[in-house]
């Protein structure tokens, strides 16, 4: 079991008090590093969420001044530093990364409070503007969208909240919240230091978890919820869009990857080992903007994949919380046996495994470590470049044609993130203008930050989060057009 002055009590959170699922049902939390039970949460559905909604609701009519939202998010952030160990141990133990990936983590999520608390008074302020026209002097106003639901993964339990809470709580939008069955804990230990730093009125965040169908239907089927913001699967992506219909909801989609990434021959290839390793391997693999698939020049192959290995087995994998741990397990069976499946249909096509285990040598039921791995003489139609593999596997495809390898990258349904590696910066140009993605690093392997857009193109998603428009996401436009007085 775990302790924790964060975790008490492991509740729900409706009306700015702490609350158990009416049926008192409760689910277990285990840690997929040892399989203990850490812990059970409260199995709440559609009529706790009602009232969540209800709450927010009401909420909508105590909103503050703007510079009290701001001293919210930069409390907000103080206090997530502040408990940074201790919400990166329950987020380690819950979710299996390594603990100082996990503290990493919140800084990370305590880096959206912080920007917002440092620009959204210029981000919302009205907009004048200049002249007049047909007898009217023209201003642009941001109001708050209102009630919003916002869903999480359980990949980033700390990082991925941070991204929609700090903008919703900025705009003074009312929130009710769903973590994954995987990472609540991460979430209540977020809602006590809510509960703790903030003095946020009743209503204002809301804290629901349990049945994810039954909690998704009634945000969707509520007319008070005027958007969703969904960070998770394509496949539950498209489920809310449907059901966003009704009501025309506004909804923020932060859905899946499968990122190419191209190591060019004229590339620094130590600097490409290194963003790869820094992409690839946070989280076991397990982010929607880590490399997928690797494209490799022929002239340039057989080093970089000889330094790969190098690399690759040098990474210690274990128990988040054990000293040195590079690579934690993977999160439930069914996405171990998602690489194994990937690593096993490359084999079977006449790839070569040159890191990492035989697929017949693991078991789930046995570890949820899966030691990251290396494919070589991949190509393009094995299912680990088709799929979105979500562990820390590296396929590593040759090639020898810029244009060939922009047509095999931009070859999929997704269009999250994609990584460059060359020294020419007009080869760079060329390959940018072409690559359909949201976020295109290029020499570097980095993913999205506080001040900046992120989100995907194609069925990667919809909308933006981070940068200002991350926060105008949150707001509707009013155009106010004001007759001028003619008395004086
Ligand atoms: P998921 O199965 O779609 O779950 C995401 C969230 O949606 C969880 O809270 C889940 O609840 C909930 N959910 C499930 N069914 C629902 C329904 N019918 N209505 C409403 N909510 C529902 O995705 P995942 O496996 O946790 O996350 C992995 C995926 O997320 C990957 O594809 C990854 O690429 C993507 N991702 C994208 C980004 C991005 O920024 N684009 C970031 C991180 C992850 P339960 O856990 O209770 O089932």
């Amino acid at each position: 079991m775990i302790q924790s002055p964060l975790l008490d009590p492991i509740a729900g959170y409706i009306a700015g008090q702490w609350v158990d699922a009416d049926s008192a049902a409760r689910v277990d939390v285990t840690n997929p590093a040892t399989g203990e039970v850490l812990a059970s949460v409260p199995a709440m559905g559609a009529e706790e969420t009602g009232r969540a909604i209800a709450a927010a609701q009401a909420a909508l009519a105590t909103i503050p001044d703007i510079e009290t939202r701001r001293q919210w998010l930069q409390q907000a952030n103080d206090a997530l530093l502040a408990n940074k160990k201790e919400i990166g141990r329950i987020l380690c133990m819950e979710h299996g990364k390594p603990w100082p990936e996990a503290q990493g983590e919140v800084e990370y999520a305590a880096s959206f409070f912080d920007y917002y608390a440092r620009t959204m008074v210029d981000i919302l302020a009205p907009e004048h503007l200049p002249g007049e026209f047909k007898g009217c002097t023209w201003s642009v106003h941001k109001r708050p969208i209102g009630v919003v639901g916002l869903i999480t993964p359980w990949n980033f339990p700390i990082a991925m909240i941070a991204k929609k809470l700090a903008p919703a709580l900025a705009a003074g939008c009312p929130s009710v919240i769903k973590p994954a069955k995987d990472t609540p804990l991460t979430m209540v230990a977020l809602f006590r230091i809510l509960h703790d730093h903030l003095q946020l009125p009743a209503g204002m965040v809301n804290l629901v978890m349990g049945n994810a169908g039954k909690i998704g239907g009634a945000l969707m089927g509520s007319p008070t919820v005027r958007m969703v913001s969904f960070t998770g699967s394509t496949e539950v992506g498209q489920l809310l869009l449907e059901q966003s219909r009704a009501d025309v909801k506004k909804l923020g989609l932060e859905l899946g990857g499968n990122a190419p990434f191209i190591v060019c021959d004229d590339a620094d290839i130590d600097g490409a080992i290194d963003g790869l390793m820094a992409n690839k391997f946070r989280g076991a693999g397990q982010t929607c903007v880590c490399a997928n698939r690797v494209y490799v020049h022929t002239a340039v192959y057989d080093e970089f994949a000889q330094k790969l290995f190098e690399r690759v087995n040098a990474l210690k994998v274990g128990n988040g919380m054990d000293e040195g741990v590079d690579i934690g397990p993977l999160i439930n069976a069914a996405g171990f046996e998602k690489v194994r499946e990937h690593v096993a249909d490359a084999l079977a096509r006449g790839a070569h495994l040159k890191a990492g285990p035989r697929p017949d040598e693991l078991d789930a039921a046995r570890s949820l470590l899966y030691p990251p791995s290396v494919l070589t003489e991949v190509t393009h139609d094995m299912r680990c470049c088709q799929e979105e593999t979500f562990g820390p596997l590296v396929p590593l495809i040759r090639f020898d044609d810029d244009a060939k390898v922009i047509e095999q990258a931009n070859d999929t349904s997704f269009g999250l993130a994609a990584y460059l590696y060359t020294q020419d910066e007009q080869r760079a140009a060329w390959f940018m203008e072409r690559l359909h993605f949201g976020h295109c690093g290029y020499n570097t392997g980095m993913g999205p930050a506080a001040h900046t857009p992120f989100g995907g193109m194609l069925t990667s998603g919809l909308g933006r989060e981070g940068g200002h428009e991350g926060l105008l996401e949150y707001v509707e436009l009013q155009t106010i057009p004001q007759g001028i007085s003619r008395a004086s």
